[in-house]
């Protein structure tokens, strides 16, 4: 639901919200909700980081003891799993209120999520996981989408914090299924992408014109999100990150990352996901090539063998 609408002013009072982690992602989120009229008082590692948020409109905390102290509402934006159990263990169950609800809406291995959300509960906190789909713009714009895992009370207390923040907030089931919901997602993106990868190369190999291999099958069975919204072909399609050289976007690295976090589940759970395996070392070598700061699309390159890494990250 967009910021503002008649329902978010109806359903979220105003609230002092501690918000831990304002990166790329943390930092349009807590300026949404400053928008959106609560306190938010903002705590990250990064001097410039905690700059950009004030400027937004947050109030800068010096310590994770003061952005928590009365909080109504805690979320965190962390790279990964360990960042988000030490974040909580050692500041957020010292600090925040009992009646503070926690919201993760990091990306980390499921076990880490289940095993904070359980030491959240035992502590007398409501907690959910709620990762995120789309990216920096998504964050700015607040438009994302919300996977949300926990209890029924705890999703029902998140959403209207969420809705402020984005354009769909889902319940997935219990606590840690935000998170399984969001690497199955992306493990099913990864695969998708390279093999419409492949699928264009091929084509082109077998002197097919793209753009008519995009009209046939866009229309046909072979059609997929990654080639009708992302089309890894610059020129075809809807304009993507092709069309600007593969800059911005999805970075390859954080592909990797949700791949890598997907096959650590699989492993976890005895689950044979050998499409998802190939991917993850697809975009491995990608990225050991210099490509992890490019558009995930750009995988394409390497798979047509005209890959040349970035200047600055040759090696
Ligand atoms: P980022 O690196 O830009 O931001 C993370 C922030 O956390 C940094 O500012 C860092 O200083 C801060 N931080 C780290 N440890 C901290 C600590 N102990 N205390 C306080 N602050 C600490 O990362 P991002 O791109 O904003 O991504 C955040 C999360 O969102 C990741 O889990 C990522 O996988 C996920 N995500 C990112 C995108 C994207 O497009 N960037 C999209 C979907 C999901």
């Amino acid at each position: 639901m967009p910021l503002g609408t008649e329902r978010n002013r109806r359903e979220s009072r105003v609230a002092r919200v501690a918000f831990i982690g304002l990166g790329n992602m943390g930092g349009g989120m807590a300026a949404n909700l400053a928008k959106a009229g609560h306190e938010v008082r903002a705590f990250d590692l990064s001097a410039d980081a905690l700059a950009r948020a004030e400027a937004k409109g947050c109030t800068r905390a010096a310590s994770p003891a003061e952005a928590l102290a009365d909080a109504d509402a805690v979320i965190t934006m962390l790279p990964a799993g360990r960042h988000v159990a030490e974040v909580y263990r050692a500041s957020v169950f010292a600090a925040a209120p009992k009646s503070a609800l926690l919201i993760d809406c990091s990306t980390i291995d499921v076990a880490t999520a289940r095993t904070v959300a359980g030491e959240a509960g035992a502590a007398g906190y409501t907690m959910v996981d709620a990762p995120v789909s789309g990216g920096i713009a998504a964050a700015d714009g607040g438009t994302l989408t919300f996977m949300v895992g926990g209890s029924d009370e705890g999703f029902e207390r998140a959403r209207p914090f969420l809705e402020q923040m984005g354009k769909a907030v889902i319940h997935a089931g219990a606590a840690g299924t935000g998170q399984a919901a969001k690497i199955c997602n992306n493990m099913l993106l990864g695969a998708t992408m390279a093999a419409t990868c492949e699928a264009f190369v091929l084509a082109q190999k077998l002197g097919l014109d793209l753009q008519t291999f995009y009209d046939i099958s866009s229309k046909a069975s072979g059609q997929s999100w990654s080639m009708t919204t992302y089309c890894p072909v610059p020129g075809v399609g809807p304009e993507t990150p092709a069309d600007r050289n593969y800059e911005g976007g999805f970075a390859a690295a954080l592909m990797l990352k949700d791949l890598k976090l997907a096959m650590e589940a699989a492993r976890e759970a005895g689950a044979y996901t050998p499409m998802g395996g190939e991917a993850e070392e697809l975009f491995q070598r990608f990225v050991d090539r210099g490509g992890a700061t490019r558009d995930f699309s750009a995988l394409i390159k390497m798979i047509d063998d005209s890959w040349e890494a970035p200047d600055e990250t040759k090696t």
